[in-house]
């Protein structure tokens, strides 16, 4: 029985790729601590799956690690819903690169954007309060410039998130001493081919290794990839507890 517990829930909401097997949705990752409910990303068919979970009006933050349409094109339906739909009146706070809001425009013009949300702008830079008790810290890692990976702490609990990238220092300086390392595992167990910004399975270990995390949980793997092959590989880099990111189960932190 656990003497203590614990307050950081992590609940991948979308695991898919930039295209995703059937019945997955593409990259959303529920957090919720003691004080608020936070969404990490929110990708396409994201939206549907989340409102499983939690009121999307209820989120207190929806964090976009970058600009790639599987991280974030779920906002615009989000925003349908948020100025016009049953979250309106409010406004939800989304944190994202530079330029969010001008390519969510682009894409489906400017109404109701600024009714919907609440943009503010990531940047590197020392720990903020992203609710109260939860810290947020980021890293710009190497993918479509500029992409933050995420790291959350809430009193002696911590999560780190990829967002996706290519294997770089600073992901596992960021991920030091977490609980537990969400991370992209793109190509799976095969080699990651020339001159795409993504990681596979040996080096997410690697990655989960050298942070020295307590657990490694993998994700966003593009469907012909080997599943159980992967998680073999990343068993091999990394001794802690390995898993794949499975939608609706939630993973204590
Ligand atoms: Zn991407």
């Amino acid at each position: 029985m656990d003497a203590m517990p614990r307050s950081l829930t992590l609940v991948p909401v979308g695991v898919g790729a930039a295209y995703a097997r059937p019945g997955e949705a593409q990259s959303c990752y529920l957090v919720r601590a003691d004080g608020g409910v936070v969404c990490l990303d929110l990708g396409a068919g994201a939206l549907n799956r989340l409102q499983r979970h939690v009121p999307p009006e209820d989120l207190d933050a929806v964090v976009v690690t970058h600009l790639h349409p599987d991280h974030c094109a779920d906002l615009l339906s989000l925003r349908v819903y948020m100025a016009w739909g049953p979250g309106a009146g409010r406004r939800l706070r989304v944190l994202g690169p530079p330029g969010l809001r001008e390519q969510l425009a682009a894409f489906g013009g400017d109404g109701g954007l600024d009714a919907a949300f609440r943009f503010e702008t990531l940047a590197e830079g020392p720990p903020t309060e992203l609710v109260p008790g939860l810290r947020l810290t980021l890293a710009e890692v190497p993918h479509l410039s500029p992409t933050f990976a995420v790291r959350l702490d809430a009193g002696d609990e911590s999560l780190c998130y990829s967002a996706d990238c290519v294997a770089n220092p600073g992901l596992p300086a960021l991920a030091a001493g977490c609980g537990l390392l969400l991370c992209e595992c793109t190509f799976g167990a095969d080699e990651v081919p020339p001159g795409a910004m993504h990681l596979n399975a040996e080096q997410a270990g690697a990655v989960a290794r050298e942070a020295g995390a307590g657990a490694l949980l993998l994700t966003h793997c593009y469907p012909e990839h080997d599943l159980a092959a992967a998680l073999a590989a990343a068993r091999g880099a990394f001794a802690g507890d390995v898993a794949w990111a499975r939608q609706d189960e939630a993973v204590a932190v």
